[in-house]
């Protein structure tokens, strides 16, 4: 039996909170989710709604928070996170990483609960360290365009610390590395689902700059793990979860191309400003503390998002 009976995810029908509320599930907690379906969607949770220990709310988490009766934990997971969105909604980003933030350590605060905050690797911006441990304070332009995403989330960690030392909330901080699976919104505008919907239409795969600049690519059944072990450890600084297995963009537009065996061709696009060259995760706290590895390699993972984007896009 789980010492988390009752669980509160913020987020919890975007593309990771989906995939841990099930996994909360699973494990035989009682999950509430609270999403104002901003980047979330109901498609996400659709197979959680008639589960008996599950529920939903639709609701804005920068707002005042209540839920009635004892919560074990909150794991924050509200925010847009796609590159696209720092473009189309830097004031909600910046929102939910503030005063949601706020609103959920209150909450765990006033409950007892634990609260596992979802950072980043955006915390470490375009790092002039590879690969980057939990200790490098980062490199971020916080006036640019990205900075709406880094700083937000620099700020909720910041917050979620002062909680802890000065409250004595129990707190969990992931930075998340570059995650993938089903339930990627289709046109998110990230790499790996532009790659496999440009791929699955034969339509030219677009590549920005001259796709040197690398990313470290996860699976999302691996981050859950990694979440799911992190709540239950005694580790209140940030860890990173992520693949060690880098990736230049040119090697993995061709390798979707492959994988998806289509004919498109690549081009190349402009560089978005400040846009990291490498990014990769010393994992070693993950590996140490939490017994943490990811379980489905970047092919294997691959593999099965092709499979859900022609679901999803034969539906579309
Ligand atoms: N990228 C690309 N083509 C696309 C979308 C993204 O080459 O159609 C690049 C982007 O410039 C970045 C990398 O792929 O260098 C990963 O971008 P993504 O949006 O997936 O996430 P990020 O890691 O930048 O937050």
């Amino acid at each position: 039996m789980t010492k988390f009976g009752r669980v509160l995810v913020t987020g919890g029908a975007g593309f990771i909170g989906s995939h841990l509320s099930r996994r909360l599930l699973e494990e035989g907690c009682e999950v509430i989710v609270f999403d104002n379906l901003l980047t979330g969607s109901m498609n996400n949770i659709s197979e959680l709604l008639g589960h008996p220990r599950f529920s939903f709310e639709h609701y804005d988490v920068t707002n005042y928070l209540h839920v009635d009766g004892a919560l074990d934990a909150i794991l924050h997971f509200a925010s847009p996170a796609s590159p696209k969105d720092f473009e189309r909604l830097p004031i909600q980003i910046l929102k939910v990483g503030s005063l949601g933030t706020h609103k959920a350590l209150g909450l765990a605060k006033a409950k007892g609960a634990r609260f596992l905050l979802a950072s980043t690797s955006e915390c470490y911006g375009d790092p002039d360290v590879s690969p980057q441990p939990e200790t490098y304070w980062g490199n971020v332009n916080p006036v640019g365009i990205r900075g709406v995403y880094d700083e937000a989330k620099r700020f909720a960690e910041a917050m979620t610390m002062a909680y802890h030392r000065h409250h004595g909330v129990e707190t969990r901080i992931v930075r998340i590395f570059n995650t993938f699976g089903p339930r990627m919104q289709i046109d998110d505008g990230r790499a790996i689902p532009n790659f496999f919907a440009q791929a699955i239409r034969g339509e030219d795969v677009t590549v920005y700059g001259d796709g040197s600049q690398t990313r470290s690519i996860n699976y999302v059944s691996n981050l859950v793990e990694g979440l799911w072990r992190l709540l239950g450890s005694d580790h209140p600084t940030p860890v990173n979860i992520g693949s060690e297995a880098e990736i230049s963009m040119l090697e993995l537009a061709k390798k979707i191309i492959d994988l998806v065996g289509s004919s498109s061709k690549i081009v190349y696009g402009e560089l978005p400003p400040d846009d990291p060259k490498v990014r990769r995760p010393d994992t070693t706290i993950a590996r140490t503390v939490l017994g943490w590895e990811p379980e489905i390699s970047p092919t294997e993972g691959l593999e099965r998002t092709r499979d859900y984007f022609v679901e999803a896009l034969s539906k579309a």
